[in-house]
């Protein structure tokens, strides 16, 4: 077992680590091996939970992980507040949830994401402290792996203290067993995290406040829900917005291939599509013409890309298009 000690602490004893994901994304499993490689590999006594809905995919997702002395009992099973580590698996939860409340100028923030850490800094609006960035999804795709295990090769290098052996350790733990024929790839894919990162440091200098913890509340709870369990929200509506739902891969569409059949606008459960009735040249008649889609109600399952009969619709990474150019603005 590898011996070091813990580099910070707050004021109960531990060093805390949260995870911001999305369901799909490896999160829950991410921080059950870091929880993991400090307990069984470092000696450190540890916790770790997760907090997410009923949803299997693409809603947001908090796991928390506690390292302290091996003495140390540990009695708190509360949310990570203020985290010395915050991991960012899904940069668009920005947007739509204040992930980065509670962390300090003097934290470490690691951030999926193809921006350097300056625009990173930028986009998050972070008050100081140590980003690193990885293009996690991109490395996945590129190692055929999951991007969870990119992420915590990353993880890993902002920690310094946890061993990157004893993490491997861990991942093989969990991975071994089941998936025997992948773990080469996954352990390849913690490699290229834990080495492709970028890393600056940034002083806090008053561009951006920190943002203080609060626990964000549904709209409706047990005193107000309306009676019958009705859903009052429209589940598609111009408000909706899924793009946090996607992971790391979008459906390109090709105009000058299509030939306007309407798979994809009956296949696609989010009404992304945009059709317009227009005149064809061909015949004189109106038709209804495919205009492309909308990618903020778009959540990524890729369903229209297998359904188009002639490769109009290609499956590819978000990060490599300027998607919002293509977008239609309703
Ligand atoms: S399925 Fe393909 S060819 Fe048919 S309308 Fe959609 S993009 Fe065009
Ligand atoms: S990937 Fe295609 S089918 Fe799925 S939500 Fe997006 S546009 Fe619709």
């Amino acid at each position: 077992m590898q011996k070091s000690s813990i580099p910070k602490k707050n004021q109960f004893g531990f060093y805390e680590i949260r995870l911001e994901s999305i369901g799909g994304l490896g999160a829950n499993v991410a921080g059950k091996i870091i929880a993991e490689a400090g307990v069984v590999g470092m000696g450190f006594n540890g916790s770790n939970f997760a907090s997410y809905g009923s949803e299997k995919k693409g809603t947001p997702v908090s796991s928390f992980i506690r390292y302290c002395d091996e003495d140390q009992p540990i009695r708190i099973n509360s949310p990570v507040t203020e985290p010395h580590l915050l991991g960012v698996f899904h940069e668009n939860l920005a947007a739509r949830i204040p992930i980065t409340a509670g962390v300090k100028p003097d934290a470490t923030v690691v951030i999926n994401t193809d921006k350097d850490p300056q625009k990173a800094r930028e986009y998050l609006r972070l008050a100081g402290g140590k980003i690193f960035t990885v293009d996690a999804i991109k490395i996945a795709y590129e190692e055929k792996v999951r991007m969870n295990v990119v992420m915590i090769g990353a993880i890993t290098r902002a920690m310094e203290f946890v061993d990157k052996e004893v993490m491997k350790e861990a991942i093989s733990e969990t991975f071994g067993k089941k998936y025997q024929k992948q773990l080469e790839a996954n352990l390849r894919g913690f490699e290229a995290g834990y080495s492709q990162v970028e890393v600056m440091e940034f002083d806090e200098d008053g561009r951006f406040p920190v943002i203080s913890f609060k626990e964000v509340q549904g709209d409706w709870g047990y005193e107000n829900a309306p009676i019958g369990g009705v859903i009052v929200e429209a589940g598609s509506s111009i408000l909706k917005n899924n793009q946090t739902s996607r992971q790391g891969k979008i459906p390109l569409f090709h105009l000058d291939r299509c030939i306007h059949c309407g798979m994809c606008e009956t296949t696609c459960p989010d009404y992304c599509f945009s059709f317009v009735e227009k005149e064809d040249s061909k015949t004189g008649k109106n038709q209804m013409f495919n205009e492309g889609l909308d990618y903020q109600f778009c959540k990524g399952c890729l369903r229209c890309v297998d359904v188009c009969p002639v490769e109009a619709l290609t499956e590819e990474l978000e990060a490599e298009h300027e998607i919002d150019k293509i977008t239609i603005k309703l």
